[in-house]
């Protein structure tokens, strides 16, 4: 089998943000979607902004969005999977024999929403690669870190 590539946009909040999650130290920190998805601008880590620590990008896929991409792989499966039973079953029954093949297209799975809620994050911008990142900024933190460089901001 080839490979297939499933691919989907995540909807941000009103700002255009769009929550990640370290791997790390299991944060949430948002970044702004035309930023992070920049094809002009491609970059293939991410650093955590609460502990510095980098992973390629994909390590930052939070959650809700792994998730989100495994309904879609489940149902890209059963959509291809009803295609070949369906042409099976029709070219059985178009010989006239005693076999009859009858089948039941398979349902698919939900799909979940993506919606990001509007937290009280605050947004930073980078001062040396002037991207923006929202983050839960507590008092005890005394280091933020730019997602995409890795220098303190
Ligand atoms: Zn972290
Ligand atoms: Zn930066």
């Amino acid at each position: 089998m080839s490979d297939t590539t499933i691919s989907f946009t995540i909807q941000g909040d009103n700002e255009g943000y769009v929550t990640f999650t370290c791997p790390y130290c299991n944060s949430d920190f948002k970044l702004q979607a035309g930023e992070y998805q920049n094809e002009e601008e491609p970059f293939p880590d991410l650093f955590c902004p609460y502990c510095g620590l980098s992973k390629e990008k994909t390590g930052f896929y939070s959650e809700d969005v792994l998730e989100k991409a495994r309904e879609l792989a489940t149902n890209y499966a059963i959509e291809e999977l009803n295609k070949a039973f369906g042409k099976m079953a029709r070219s059985v029954n178009r010989k006239k024999g005693i076999i009859k093949m009858t089948y039941k297209p398979l349902k698919k799975v939900n799909v979940r929403e993506l919606k990001e809620n509007d937290t009280q994050e605050v947004e930073f911008q980078c001062g040396n690669c002037n991207h923006h990142t929202k983050i839960l900024y507590c008092a005890g933190a005394s280091k933020i870190f730019c997602p995409y460089c890795g220098v303190d901001i």
